[in-house]
């Protein structure tokens, strides 16, 4: 296949400037499934701002009317004053302001829907997709951001997302980057290599009956042969993030991560297995196709209402045909194997 060369910039700068906006979540109520959120945004001199929580997140374009799992919420002043607010939708919190001040949120989550791939907090883990926790302005989107996370101890924090100065703190060019940038946190197990001067973590939540260092085997040979498809690779870091979950299934792409859950018992039979590289593979490739070039219509997001695309069909259809190609020309799926799948996929039975 001729190579398709990946003529845009690299989406992930290695350095951040200085965030303007600070985002915290604090987790010591886990098994209650619940998160308390502090955002403090720069000073400004606006009568007002509209602080948004997104409707929907990246990868999965359904409205969520993530909202909905907010309480307790206030908004106070540099002094620590309380400040006036008032909800205009069902999306945004309109703070009024006196005087140019900087603006301090907080608020609590129920963070208990794993499936989503949005929010998902119990005492073994917490799920962070932004778009899930944490709130925006407008006027700020394009501003760096910061994200703290308080954990119970033993905790591990992982995202693709560059690390900041300790181990639970992330930094990001803007707001965009961070929705497209998941955290998992929790007990789990981490696995890094580095391929072609590329560094990739495979971090896993959850027992199941995997083999992880077949796992980092395979995702070496997957993740190399991404040359024969295209000269160049859109970040400098890849997250491969599993979740061994009881009943929870399906993955989700994101700018220089993945997100795959798959039920604990699905991962030894073979059959079973490459079902699971072959959704690693699939989302890598959005790493490109979806994500590095994306369909007309679908950026800039609009994180309250829909974005349309009548490039769904080409954003799954190649992803799933270079799928293939990928397993194929790496090895992990042989000849055979590819046209039973194809079978499967043609046969219609009625
Ligand atoms: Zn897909």
């Amino acid at each position: 296949m001729k190579k398709i060369l990946v003529a845009a910039a690299l989406l992930l700068v290695t350095t951040v400037a200085k965030a303007t906006t600070y985002y915290q979540l604090s987790i010591d109520q886990g098994a209650h499934h619940l998160g308390d959120v502090s955002v403090s945004f720069d000073k400004t001199g606006q009568s007002y701002i509209d602080a948004k929580f997104p409707a929907w997140r990246t990868g999965r374009y359904d409205i969520l009317n993530l909202a909905n799992g907010v309480r307790y919420f206030k908004a106070t002043d540099a002094q620590g004053e309380a400040l006036k607010w008032q909800k205009i939708d069902k999306s945004t919190w309109r703070i009024f302001l006196h005087e140019p001040t900087n603006v301090t949120l907080s608020y609590q989550v129920y963070a208990n829907e794993l499936g989503l791939r949005a929010r998902h907090i119990d005492d073994t883990h917490a799920f962070i997709d932004a778009s899930g926790f944490f709130m925006y302005s407008e006027a700020a989107r394009n501003e760096p951001v910061s994200v703290q996370l308080e954990v119970p101890k033993g905790w591990r924090s992982v995202s693709g997302m560059n690390k900041g100065k300790n181990p639970h703190q992330f930094v990001a060019p803007n707001y965009d980057v961070l929705v497209d940038s998941p955290i998992e946190t929790g007990i789990n197990e981490l696995h890094s290599f580095t391929v072609d001067n590329r560094d990739y973590e495979l971090v896993i939540w959850g027992e199941g009956n995997y083999d992880s260092e077949k796992m980092v085997a395979d995702l070496k040979t997957l993740v190399q042969t991404g040359h024969v498809v295209w000269d160049e690779y859109p970040y400098e870091r890849y997250v491969f993030m599993v979740h061994a979950t009881s009943g929870a299934r399906g993955a989700t792409e994101h700018l220089n991560s993945t997100i795959i859950q798959r039920h604990r018992d699905k991962f030894a039979k073979r059959e079973d297995y490459l079902g699971f590289i072959a959704t690693a593979a699939h989302e890598f490739i959005h790493t490109w196709n979806v994500k590095a070039y994306r369909p007309e219509g679908m950026v800039p997001y609009d994180y309250i209402a829909p974005n349309y695309t009548r490039l769904l069909w080409l954003a799954e259809g190649s992803t799933s045909y270079l799928e293939d190609h990928l397993l194929l020309r790496s090895g992990l799926m042989t000849n055979k194997g590819s046209l039973k799948t194809w079978l499967s996929v043609l046969t219609v039975t009625y």
